[in-house]
């Protein structure tokens, strides 16, 4: 006979109360053992085969249905640096979880765009699993258009974070907690840092197979190679064994159609293929993977204007001309010349630069 929730935690609270009076003996243990053995298999057969309304944050979502929510209702000024938007999306039958994280960088606004259209479009009737979204977590750095949180930290480099430490930490931790054992993959969505502009591209722990087949049949094209830096959403996720990847498309500060729709399209991907949802039309293009990446930066001394030459997206070799770099000041002129063969998926915007600024993001194939 299974037990039910309010016989476990009686049964537990019995075990407590018998410890704390010396009575567990020689004789009690087993018993209760034994009774704990024979439950347990029965207890979690009947918890999968039942595909229940979601709890999340103090909430439940019932089957069939979408909601969105703030991840606290606490109205307190210390508050409104958690008070991220929640989306969920709980389906009319079981499989999967998806997560969608976006706004981990502020300023980084297609991918909460993609995160809001994505999940606009989820249908809960049809919908296998569930989709949850956190289209803007740093909410504060959403709404002011910075990277950073208040305090000026890079919440992507705060996590899983702690209770008890910085804001950051304990967003991330916030998040960890609360929502990150929901998931069983997840899409970090990003675009380039300030003043640069990248090309389309999902960023994948290609040694991780789970994680590889994830990136590819987000379906874009490109995937490059890397586990990301210590505390950032992907990496520490991957760690806690979620298959994770990141979207990277276009510039921060403004919502550009062609990076959205491509992110919208590649998320519809993903959750066709976690079987969430049924699409004819799914056609994975063949990816191009770049196991290899490196800048190409402003030499030594020859700062100035820049001018790219090339273009996002341009596949160079040995030689090329990448950009010309002017000093405004002598009028002199800096050629910027490809080191390496490769295709620019990342570059600067034209600007003023300075030594070492990073100009151009090359990636190549390299299986090692
Ligand atoms: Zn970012």
């Amino acid at each position: 006979m299974p037990l039910s929730t309010e016989k476990w935690l009686a049964l537990i609270a019995l075990c407590s109360r018998l410890i704390r009076r010396r009575f567990f003996g020689v004789i009690l243990a087993p018993v209760l053992l034994i009774v704990v053995f024979v439950a347990t298999p029965i207890v979690i057969a009947s918890d999968t085969d039942g595909w229940t309304a979601l709890q999340l944050l103090g909430r439940e979502i019932a089957v069939g249905t979408k909601s969105k929510f703030p991840f606290i209702p606490d109205r307190s000024f210390e508050a409104s640096y958690l008070n991220m938007p929640v989306f969920v999306a709980r389906g009319s039958s079981p499989g999967p979880t998806l997560c969608l994280t976006a706004g981990v960088h502020g300023d980084e606004l297609n991918g909460v765009e993609v995160a809001r259209r994505a999940f606009a479009q989820a249908n809960p009737q049809t919908l296998r699993g569930t989709l949850i979204a956190l289209p803007a977590i740093n909410a504060v750095g959403v709404r002011t258009g910075s990277r950073y949180l208040s305090d000026r930290r890079d919440l992507n480099r705060a996590f899983p974070g702690r209770e008890g430490g910085s804001v950051a930490a304990v967003i991330a931790h916030a998040v960890f907690a609360n929502v990150l054992h929901h998931c069983d993959a997840l899409v970090d969505l990003h675009t380039a840092s300030n003043n640069r502009a990248n090309l389309p591209q999902v960023r994948a722990d290609l040694s991780n197979p789970e994680i590889r087949e994830l990136a590819i049949h987000f379906g874009l094209g490109i995937v490059v190679g890397g586990s990301g830096p210590d505390g950032s959403l992907r990496r520490e996720a991957a760690r806690l064994g979620i298959p994770s990847i990141i979207y990277e498309a276009g510039e921060p500060y403004r919502f550009q159609e062609h990076e959205i729709n491509r992110g919208v399209r590649g998320v519809e991907n993903v959750m066709a293929y976690l079987d969430m949802t049924s699409r004819v039309d799914q056609e994975i293009p063949d990816a191009r993977v770049y196991e290899k990446s490196q800048w190409v930066r402003t030499a030594l001394g020859e700062g100035g204007f820049f001018f790219p030459a090339a273009e996002l997206g341009s596949i160079v070799t040995t030689g090329d001309l990448l950009g010309i770099i002017v000093d405004p000041l002598t009028d002199e002129n800096f050629e910027v010349i490809s080191p390496i063969p490769g295709q620019i998926i990342g570059m600067a915007v034209p600007q003023p630069v300075l030594s070492g600024y990073a100009l151009f993001h090359l990636a190549w194939h390299d299986p090692g």
